[in-house]
């Protein structure tokens, strides 16, 4: 018989994710902030817990899916968390994308409780998630990615273990590099090619054929079109993992000079109240540095 789940966080990804699971055959018990969300799970054949420790008592595997390391803590540390209230063999699975120092020190308190845990963060946005295509980011011991290999497979296609505790949320933190840089050198074109005439439309299309193609530029090309900024990947959550691949690649004397100037137009963003906004609103950062 397939594990019981209990899935802590159910926002943008947490909750097609969780249904996701439930459509697999798991029978998920979940807990989350917002009741619209418990009711969304419900509705679609979950269980709705009354609290973390009512979630995960009795589950052979939890699953966190929440904003950023002090939720994650909060959650597994507290005398309702996980670690008071998980059984002894549990594997503890947190999806979110954290510090990896969170992580190696979430690894070894559960180890002290007789609880196994992976990072395992993911890659995809809204749309990886609903169609179960996530890329899974993996860190952790072999034998617990093993058995935890049946339920990365109903949420994503491309899982990876990367290397030990904290090696997924590494990984992670250079795809959020990686992503922040692109978007915003799609953004800087989309403003060139519009202030030149250019049908943006039809530049994109061939773009997307080239080199200069991406899943970025094909994901996004609606909303730099129409300035659709719903958000899809909150700025405020890019400004987090901007400050986590700084904070690593700085301990581990690793230079970003580029990805430093991007994480001070993300901060910028927010800091002019564009923080709730999908991460393609770079493209307004922009607008406003060329004068409209
Ligand atoms: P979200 O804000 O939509 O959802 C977070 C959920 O966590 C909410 O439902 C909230 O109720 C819940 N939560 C927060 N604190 C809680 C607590 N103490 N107890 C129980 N539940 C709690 O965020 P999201 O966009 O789903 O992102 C979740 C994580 O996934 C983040 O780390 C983010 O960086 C990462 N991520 C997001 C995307 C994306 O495209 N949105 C893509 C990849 C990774």
């Amino acid at each position: 018989t397939l594990p019981k789940v209990a899935w802590i966080g159910l926002g943008i990804m947490g909750s097609p994710m969780a249904e996701n699971l439930i459509k697999a055959g798991y029978s998920v018990t979940g807990f989350t902030l917002e009741q619209e969300k418990l009711d969304r799970l419900a509705a679609n054949g979950g269980t709705v817990a009354s609290s973390i420790a009512d979630a995960v008592r009795g589950a052979d595997v939890v699953i966190t899916m929440v904003p950023a390391s002090p939720q994650v803590e909060a959650i597994a540390y507290g005398e309702d968390g996980i670690l008071e209230n998980a059984r002894q063999g549990a594997l503890l699975i947190d999806m979110s994308s954290i510090t990896p120092q969170t992580s190696i020190d979430l690894a070894e308190a559960g180890r002290e409780k007789g609880i196994r845990v992976l990072d395992a963060p993911v890659s995809g946005g809204e749309a990886g998630a609903v169609e179960a295509v996530l890329s899974i980011m993996v860190g952790g011991e072999q034998a617990d990615f093993d058995q935890a290999r049946p339920v990365f497979d109903a949420l994503g296609r491309t899982i990876v273990l990367c290397g030990p505790h904290g090696a997924g949320q590494t990984v992670k933190a250079a795809n959020q590099l990686i992503v922040a840089v692109n978007i915003q050198a799609c953004a800087e074109a989309v403003v060139f090619l519009e202030k030149s005439g250019v049908d943006l439309n039809a530049a994109l299309d061939v773009l997307a054929g080239g080199l200069a193609g991406s899943t970025v530029l094909a994901r996004k090309k609606d909303n730099f079109i129409n300035r659709e900024f719903a958000p899809g990947f909150r700025i405020d959550l890019h400004h987090k993992d901007m400050g986590i691949v700084t904070d690593a690649a700085r301990n581990v004397g690793a230079a970003l000079p580029v990805g430093a100037v991007v994480a001070q137009l993300v901060a910028s963003l927010r800091a002019q109240g564009d923080g709730g906004l999908d991460h393609s609103a770079l493209l307004r950062g922009v607008e406003r540095l060329s004068g409209r």
